[in-house]
């Protein structure tokens, strides 16, 4: 083999045992799953925003400036304020600003007796149409929910969207 072979055959064993240790991950909480009486699933329209920027602009709040990018929260196409949990997909509108101009639909969890929504699913609404949201990595074929050096290759990943 090559140099650049047993590289990329690293690279692969890395990825795949890291695409295994991700579904072993999801299939572990599984079995705590919330049940549908937990939670019910919604699809919300608007833009997401941080909260205290919203409630600045729509109520004259002022929060105190360490808290301004404190909460995300969807500000739906009815007026209506929705805070987000910033788990590792809420974080991604954190963390790419791109994610907080586009006209958005949010799959999204509401947890019985909690206020905040849980993300998961993220669609762009453009003139074309919906796009269902997520990044990609070129190299390793492998998808990702924010905005970071790939887990696998360290590399750039790309925002990718797929028509809905
Ligand atoms: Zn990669």
């Amino acid at each position: 083999m090559t140099r650049v072979n047993v590289s990329l055959a690293i690279v692969l064993v890395i990825c795949t045992s890291l695409i295994i240790g991700q579904s072993r991950g999801e299939k572990k909480p599984a079995a705590s799953k919330p049940t549908s009486k937990k939670f019910r699933l919604e699809r919300l329209r608007g833009k997401v925003v941080f909260l205290a920027e919203a409630l600045k602009r729509k109520y004259g709040i002022r929060s105190v400036s360490e808290a301004s990018k404190r909460v995300l929260a969807l500000e739906a196409k009815d007026g209506k304020l929705h805070p987000l949990v910033e788990d590792f997909r809420g974080r991604a509108f954190r963390l790419d600003k791109r994610l907080r101009t586009m006209d958005a639909e949010l799959l999204v969890r509401r947890y019985k007796g909690s206020p905040t929504l849980q993300v998961i699913g993220v669609y762009t609404l453009e003139k074309k149409g919906k796009f269902e949201l997520d990044y990609w990595c070129d190299i390793c074929a492998i998808a990702l929910y924010e905005l970071k050096p790939c887990d696998c290759c360290q590399g750039a990943i790309r925002l990718r969207k797929r028509k809905r």
